[in-house]
């Protein structure tokens, strides 16, 4: 879904969309929607340069680090957005490159592309990591069995630390 800059009365205007789960594809392995997502943004105009601003409500469902159930996170996150065009971009480059600019988005300067700004929204409040509950057990290294669902029967073997040096001895270490 695009925004043409044409469009906007005095340079303003407003926009608010739902995806349904089939209409937006995230583009990353790690997550997939699991209900629509709803956007709703201003958008402003100032010569050559765009400013947006709204936010973006969905859910995502991504494994679990551990034992890879499928977790559901809610999304709701705000944004504020900056862009200009490349030839702007090029002539502001050469004189300084402020911090501030390092978060502005290049545009062709007719139309900005709202199904980006809700897909990197989505995937910005990814959590590096996951887990299904703080204390997930994870798989068994041995037989692979869901260890939050029971201890499976493979015994985990504690060497009493008397007889460290034993194996240490074993494995040709001292
Ligand atoms: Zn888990
Ligand atoms: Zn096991």
């Amino acid at each position: 879904m695009r925004i043409e800059l044409v469009d906007l009365e005095d340079g303003k205007g407003g926009f608010a969309h739902v995806y349904q789960q089939a209409d937006l594809e995230l583009g990353d392995d790690r997550a997939k929607l699991c209900g629509p997502a709803s956007v709703n943004c201003k958008i402003r105009r100032a010569g050559t340069e765009v400013f947006v601003k709204g936010n973006v409500e969905s859910c995502v469902e991504v494994d679990c680090d551990r034992c890879l159930k499928p977790i559901q996170l809610p999304v709701n996150s705000q944004f504020s957005l900056e862009y200009i065009t490349g030839r702007d971009y090029e002539s502001t480059r050469t004189a300084e490159l402020t911090e501030e600019l390092m978060s502005v988005s290049v545009f062709d300067g007719d139309s900005i592309d709202v199904d980006e700004i809700v897909k990197e929204q989505i995937l910005l409040t990814l959590p590096t990591r996951a887990l299904c509950r703080e204390d997930c057990k994870g798989f068994c290294p041995t037989c692979g069995a869901d260890k939050n669902s029971g201890e499976c029967s493979c015994l985990e073997i504690e060497i009493d630390p008397r007889w460290a040096g034993l194996k240490d001895l074993m494995n040709g270490k001292s």
